[in-house]
C-alpha cells in the first residue's frame, strides 16, 4: 500500500472512496467547551484530514460543519476533498423518519450532502424528542425494529442525492446478511463501523465483511477514552500494552500509532478522535512514514482478548441487541 498525505483513500463496493484514517468527533457534551469540535476539526484539516466520523447524537455536528465551511471558503480544501460520514440515531428508524433525520444532519451541517450516512446501531427505540426515551421505572422505551423498511429509506435518500453512500454501524453477521440478502436490495451497505483495535481484533466479522465487499471503520482504535460512564473497563488499558510499546520504541513510533498503523495496514479505516491538537497532528502521523513486518502484524493480532469496550449492555434486553452472536 503506498498511502500519501493525498491519497490515502481505499475503494468502496459503489464506486466512491473512503480515507483510511478520519476524526472521530463524539467528546462528551457535559464536558467538553463549545467551539472545541469547530477549532480541531479546522486544524485537522490543516493537517491533512479528510475524513471526520460525525452524528447528530453527538451534539456538535454544527461545530463540525462550520468548519469544514471554513476551511473551504478560505480556499484550504473542495468540498468534494472532504469525507463526511454521519449516523442515524435509533429515534428514527421508522422509513418516514429516516429522511428527515437526514435533513436535520445536514441542517446541522450547513452541507448539501453527506458522503456517508450509517445505521447507528441496529436497535430502533421509540420515536419522539428524547434520544434516549424511557419509562416511568427508567426502563428504556423500544420500538419495533425493521431494519430492511429502514434501509429502504436510506435507499431513497441516496437516491434523492443527499447521501453518496449508505453503510451502517455495530451490525453483526445476521443483520448484515438481513441486509444483503433483501428482496430487491438497490444499494449494499458500503461500510461497517464497529469497535476494533489490537485488544478487540474482530477476525470473523472482517473475513466476512471481506468476502461481501464491505469495508470496515474501527473505533476505539486508541482502546477508547475510558469515561467509565460508558466504557467497559474489564479491559486493561490499549495503550500501556507492552509488547505495542515495545514496537514502538522500534520504529521511534507511539503506542498509539503503533495500534492506528495495525488497523490501517491491514484495510480497516480508523476514526481516532482527539481534541488535543498536539495529538491530533500526532495521530495522522502513521500512515506515510513507518510500516509493521508480517511478524509483528500477526504479534499484534495475537493481543486479541476479545473484550469490547463498548458493550451497551444497558440494552442487551432489546430484540435487536447486536453483541449476543459470536460476531
Ligand atoms: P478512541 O479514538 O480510541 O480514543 C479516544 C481517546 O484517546 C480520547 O480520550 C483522546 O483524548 C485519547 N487520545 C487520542 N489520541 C491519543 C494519543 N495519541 N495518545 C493518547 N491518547 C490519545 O475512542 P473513541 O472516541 O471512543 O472512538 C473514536 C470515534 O469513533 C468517536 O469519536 C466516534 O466518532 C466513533 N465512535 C462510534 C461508535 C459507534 O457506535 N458507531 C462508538 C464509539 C465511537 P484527547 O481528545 O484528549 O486527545
Amino acid at each position: 500500500m503506498n498511502l500519501t498525505v493525498k491519497n490515502h483513500s481505499i475503494p468502496l463496493s459503489d464506486g466512491n472512496q473512503i480515507p483510511l484514517l478520519g476524526l472521530g468527533t463524539y467528546g462528551d457534551p457535559r464536558t467538553t467547551p463549545k467551539g472545541t469540535a469547530r477549532e480541531c476539526v479546522k486544524l485537522a484539516i490543516d493537517v491533512g484530514y479528510r475524513h471526520f466520523d460525525g452524528a447528530l447524537v453527538y451534539f456538535n455536528e454544527h461545530e463540525v460543519g462550520q468548519a469544514i465551511r471554513e476551511k473551504i471558503a478560505d480556499g484550504t480544501v473542495r468540498r468534494e476533498d472532504i469525507f463526511y460520514c454521519g449516523k442515524l440515531w435509533n429515534t428514527f428508524h421508522p422509513p418516514q423518519l429516516v429522511r428527515p433525520a437526514l435533513e436535520r444532519t445536514l441542517k446541522n451541517l450547513k452541507l448539501d450532502y453527506v458522503d456517508l450516512y450509517i445505521v447507528e446501531l441496529p436497535m430502533a427505540f421509540k420515536p419522539g424528542k428524547e434520544f434516549y426515551p424511557i419509562d416511568k421505572n427508567g426502563q428504556y422505551i423500544y420500538h419495533p425494529t425493521d431494519l430492511c423498511a429502514t434501509w429502504e429509506a436510506l435507499e431513497a435518500c441516496k437516491d434523492a442525492g443527499l447521501v453518496k453512500s449508505l453503510g451502517v454501524s455495530n451490525f453483526n453477521r445476521r443483520q448484515l446478511e438481513l441486509l444483503l440478502t433483501k428482496p430487491g436490495l438497490k444499494h449494499k451497505p458500503v461500510s461497517n463501523q464497529v469497535e476494533c483495535h489490537p485488544y478487540f481484533t474482530q477476525p470473523k466479522l472482517l473475513e466476512f465483511c471481506r468476502q461481501h465487499d464491505i469495508v470496515v471503520v474501527g473505533y476505539c482504535p486508541l482502546g477508547s477514552s475510558r469515561d467509565s460512564s460508558w466504557v467497559n473497563l474489564k479491559s486493561p488499558p490499549l495503550l500501556e500494552d507492552e509488547l505495542l510499546v515495545n514496537i514502538g520504541k522500534k520504529y521511534n513510533k507511539s503506542t498509539a500509532q503503533v495500534a492506528l498503523r495495525f488497523n490501517v495496514q491491514r484495510g480497516v479505516v480508523v476514526i481516532p478522535k482527539s481534541f488535543n491538537p498536539e495529538r491530533i497532528k500526532h495521530n495522522f502521523q502513521v500512515i506515510f512514514d513507518f510500516a509493521l513486518t508480517e511478524g509483528e502484524m500477526k504479534a499484534i493480532e495475537a493481543l486479541n482478548k476479545n473484550i469490547r469496550f463498548v458493550e451497551l449492555k444497558m440494552w442487551s434486553d432489546h430484540p435487536e441487541y447486536p453483541f449476543h452472536d459470536d460476531y
